[in-house]
């Protein structure tokens, strides 16, 4: 699984829990082969386009072989290849600040310039103007906020601060956050013709002086604006001519987030700006088969249902060593083989286990089994399939994910994307009657897995989730750790549900679920460490923490494992997504009043967030 928002608040944990206790596995495990040899350190982590992953695919496809699967109608193999990025570095990009009547002055090491991940390649030159943070939020939120009001910044290079005010009102900084990604700064910039964005952090800012480190991006195209972020020093010399202007003068009256502090133009200065990203091109692969309809359910074959085709499937791509960036292995475990087990070998086990089972029974619908790469690089493998699908959208009936589905507890077992269609409710709670699960439902389709690709693709969707836990995006989610024996009750339960949609003459009718979450780039604003591990797969009111990370500011304010968290520096908290909100609207190194509930009691503590590089 791939997780923006756990990448924000979950990028951080660790090591609390205890590992679920083992029962006796039943001999007969459909899904534990599977595991163990997806998980085995010969498939090293099965990063996207490595070898692991081809081994991996090899083994999908004998699998697949093995239970009379065909490739793709027009297909003529199981493997479906896909291009993406696979990695971006800086190839030495330069800034030049020329003043009139004075000789240039060049920037070129990589503490004072680097491109930015999503930067167009090319050197352009022109004028300088200033436009404070670069934010703009959107008419739509009622919000009036434009730094850009009253600019002319048509063929100039406009310089702005990385993040959001710093000393705006909560209100204000919570609005503002959520359009301080850098993407978003860059697109409001090209939208207005500007030449090119140069991005310096203040003095008054989280990592002051410093250049913005070239992350890792899988975005195949530029931005179409030559991007960059530039030191301290590159900025003390765009302002060294004009007086009272020095850097941190200029950010503190833009620090106030008062909309009415304008950007200037920097007078007899031009700014030569040349952006060099190298982006690494590579090939994933899909792995993708069907199972045809049989004739053998009376009087009827695929032609005759309503949308001939159910999808299942599951990502089998995970991060190799971990050199990603979304790897949250500890620093002793840092190159380590990421083996995957629960993210997501479980979830590929169990479409296996399940396609097997079904290639036994008869069926109306076609079967499609789909194993997708590239998940953890942003959906991409998915994402490539859905946009040149070979068979149409509109004849798919339903999609089914499995991702993260081994390490159930308490008998827990989630389904997410509920809300795409009015019957899955009634159909899991029926299929449940038999399988016993404490089932929570949740209808939000916008997950950072595969389901959300079908959902963009207007398929009605189902996502399968045994949760979050320590060992999530580390070399320590093994094989042994996985939970067989609930995992194949999923198994028996998701196949039965499947059996179900491959059998009705009717189809799910998709709904379109309104997205709660306007992201807004805002994710790349994200600077604050608190060391939460929140429990993604609840409905509890508040923030359940599932854990807290060793020696964070949670756990130095006391915070545990099974804490909900309701209300934080006066935000009240329902939910992740306020969560995440609140934390945009706090500063770091500045006490936060957290209250809590532990064990139906309410607490209150003292939390200091720290700086997330
Ligand atoms: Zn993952």
């Amino acid at each position: 699984m791939r997780n923006p928002i756990r990448l924000i608040a979950l990028a951080l944990l660790l090591a609390s829990g205890a590992a679920h206790a083992q029962t006796a596995v039943a001999v007969q495990s459909p899904t534990r082969a599977h595991v163990e040899v997806l998980a085995s350190e010969k498939l090293e982590g099965r990063m996207a386009g490595s070898p692991g992953e081809k081994l991996a695919a090899d083994y999908l496809v004998k699998e697949l072989q093995r239970i009379g699967a065909k490739p793709l109608p027009g297909q003529a193999d199981f493997r479906m290849p896909f291009n993406f990025t696979a990695g971006s570095k800086d190839g030495g990009s330069t800034v030049t600040v020329t003043r009139a009547g004075a000789s240039p002055q060049t920037f070129s090491t990589p503490a004072q310039v680097q491109a930015l991940s999503f930067s167009d390649n090319g050197e352009v030159s022109g004028p300088v103007v200033v436009a404070g943070y670069g934010l703009v939020v959107p008419e739509s939120q009622n919000f009036g906020y434009d730094s850009f009001t009253g600019l002319d910044v048509k063929d100039k290079v406009v310089v702005v601060f990385r993040y959001f005010p710093e000393d705006a009102d909560q209100q204000t900084r919570a609005t503002l956050a959520r359009y301080s990604g850098l993407r978003y700064k860059a697109q409001a910039a090209r939208q207005r013709g500007a030449k090119a964005l140069l991005v310096v952090t203040g003095p008054r800012s989280p990592n002051a002086g410093e250049v913005v480190p070239m992350s890792f991006d899988t975005a195949l195209a530029g931005s179409g604006l030559v991007a960059a972020s530039a030191n301290g020093a590159v900025a003390d010399a765009i302002f060294a001519a004009m007086p009272g202007k020095t850097l941190e003068a200029v950010q503190k009256e833009f620090d106030s987030g008062n909309p009415h502090v304008a950007g200037f133009a920097v007078p007899d200065l031009t700014i030569t700006v040349k952006a060099a990203v190298e982006r690494e091109r590579q090939t994933g692969h899909n792995v993708v088969a069907y199972l045809p309809a049989t004739n053998a359910m009376a009087g009827t074959a695929a032609a005759n249902v309503q949308k001939p085709w159910v999808v299942i499937g599951a990502h089998y791509d995970h991060l190799g060593r971990g050199a990603t960036g979304s790897s949250l292995a500890a620093k002793e475990d840092a190159g380590q083989i990421h083996h995957g087990a629960d993210d997501n070998a479980s979830g590929t086990a169990a479409v296996l286990a399940m396609a097997e089972a079904l290639s036994k029974q008869p069926r109306k619908r076609n079967l499609m089994v789909a194993f997708w790469s590239a998940e953890e690089l942003g959906l991409i493998g998915s994402n490539a399939f859905v946009t040149t699908p070979p068979v149409p959208t509109t004849d798919m009936a339903a999609y089914l994910n499995f991702d993260m589905v081994g390490r159930s507890t308490d008998n827990k077992l989630t389904v997410q994307a509920t809300g795409t269609a009015a019957m899955w409710p009634k159909m899991l709670e029926q299929a449940n009657i038999a399988a016993g699960f404490d089932l929570v439902l949740q209808e939000d389709p916008y997950q950072p897995t595969d389901v959300s690709s079908f959902n963009q693709a207007s398929v009605a969707s189902l996502a399968f989730f045994t949760g979050a836990h320590v060992d999530y995006h580390k070399p320590s989610d093994v094989a042994s750790k996985v939970n067989f024996e609930d995992l194949d009750r999923i198994v028996t339960f998701a196949g039965s549900i499947t059996r179900r949609l491959l059998d009705m003459d009717e189809a799910p009718l998709f709904t379109k679920v309104e997205q709660k979450t306007d992201t807004g780039g805002g994710r790349a604003g994200m600077r604050i460490f608190t060391g939460t591990i929140p429990d993604y797969a609840t409905e509890v009111k508040g923030l359940l923490l599932s854990g807290v990370i060793g020696g964070g500011p949670a756990e130095q304010a006391g915070l545990q494992k099974g804490d909900v968290i309701i209300e934080i520096s006066g935000q009240s908290i329902a939910n992740i997504y306020d969560y995440t909100y609140a934390l945009e609207l706090l500063k770091i190194g500045q006490p936060a009043k957290v209250i809590y509930m532990r064990g139906g009691e309410r607490r209150e503590t003292t939390l200091t967030p720290a700086a997330r590089k």
